[in-house]
């Protein structure tokens, strides 16, 4: 099997953390390294003409096009040599280029969009709602990382052919260790969409003596990163920036639980890498969370600050309950492994080149 994979904006290969580079990007690599066991792969960026191995079967192709256009007839010399059997667009600024490729290519077409426009509950833009639907209506096949999203697809463009697929998580790199009890972990972008304001307004109504660690670099700016410092003022909260993904683990070992406090997160990768680290979640019932942390692995509440005060306040007192928790997310999260989610993989692609 032969994978053409464009990922337009983001690469694999750009550490993870801050900026536009976030979950995607490990999605990205954790599921093609797994699938490069059955298939060959090249993953297709933007960025200065480069080719690098990302291991035996897998590679990223740099290409310095900035054009849609030029991009896809630039994916279409690679396919005249290597015939791809299928092309999986990543994003919607891939699906642009998926639009062009469907034409070029003629091959099945898969699209993943990572977030939904017309789903978030935050000011959304029109015109890239208006790319997204024409996307959905043109590929073969959206895959989507919940039930909740795959259907909310379905109910919106009824021709559409949606299914979900989780992401998955590495069970070996994010093991249960003992609970450090007295720490509550953020792990994420600093964007505005990540809520990190809300988690900050309820500590201020928690009367337990704990503290907050804040992993993550700025993405919508320094500014919001400066700005978010400043509120969390006088509270006793450590920003250690952005960290690299192989040395992770460690703070999830640190902490008593995980909180997400997103207005918006189509999966949330970082409740996953909790839950492997049998760790309890606390995040938003709204959210992509609801199918993975569920009330199994977490407490998940209505959106709101006391809500969210309510729950930290209720696990950090209960030691008992987060352990339950814990163990039972690790036991969840084992489920996800990545090996299992690229064997699901492996038979989509299987079925859909076969059709
Ligand atoms: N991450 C990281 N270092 C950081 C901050 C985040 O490696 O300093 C990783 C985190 O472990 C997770 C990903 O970035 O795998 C974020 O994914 P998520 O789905 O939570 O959010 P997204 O960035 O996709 O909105």
């Amino acid at each position: 099997m032969r994978i053409c994979v464009v990922s337009y904006h983001s690469s694999p290969l750009e550490p993870v953390g801050s900026g536009k580079s976030g979950g995607m990007s490990i999605v990205l690599r954790s599921l093609y390294q797994r699938l490069a066991r059955f298939a060959n792969v090249d993953i297709f960026v933007h960025g200065h003409e480069l080719i690098t191995k990302m291991g035996q079967r897998i590679r990223v192709i740099q290409m310095q096009k900035p054009q849609a256009h030029a991009f896809s007839e630039g994916i279409l010399n690679y396919h005249t040599i290597r015939g791809y059997d299928l092309v999986h667009t990543h994003y919607w600024l891939s699906g642009i280029i998926g639009l062009q490729l469907k034409q070029l290519l003629k091959i099945p077409w898969l699209h993943t969009l990572h977030t939904v426009e017309v789903l978030k509950t935050i000011p959304k833009d029109k015109t890239r709602i208006g790319i997204e639907e024409e996307i959905i209506r043109s590929c073969d096949l959206v895959v989507s990382p919940t039930e909740q999203e795959a259907r909310a697809i379905k109910a919106l463009y009824p021709d559409a052919k949606a299914i979900a697929v989780p992401h998955g998580v590495d069970t070996w790199q994010f093991r249960p260790s003992q609970d450090g009890h007295k720490n509550i972990l953020f792990v994420g972008r600093i964007d505005p969409i990540k809520g990190i304001h809300l988690l900050i307004d309820a500590l201020r109504f928690v009367k337990q003596d704990i503290n907050l660690t804040v992993v993550g670099g700025p993405s919508k700016g320094a500014g919001n990163f400066d700005e978010i410092k400043t509120y969390a003022a006088g509270l006793p909260v450590d920003f250690v920036g952005q960290v690299r993904h192989e040395e992770l683990a460690d703070y999830y070992k640190e902490a008593a639980m995980l909180v997400v406090p997103s207005f918006y997160e189509s999966f949330g990768l970082v409740g996953l890498e909790a839950m492997a680290s049998a760790r309890p979640v606390i995040g938003f019932l709204h959210t992509g969370l609801r199918e993975t942390v569920s009330d199994e692995a977490g407490v998940l509440v209505k959106i709101g600050v006391r809500n969210l005060a309510r729950a930290i306040e209720g696990l950090a007192r209960d030691n008992q309950l987060r352990h339950r928790l814990g163990n039972s997310g690790r036991r969840k999260a084992l489920l996800y492994d990545w090996s299992n989610i690229a064997h699901k993989y492996k038979d989509i692609y299987e079925k859909i080149i076969q059709e």
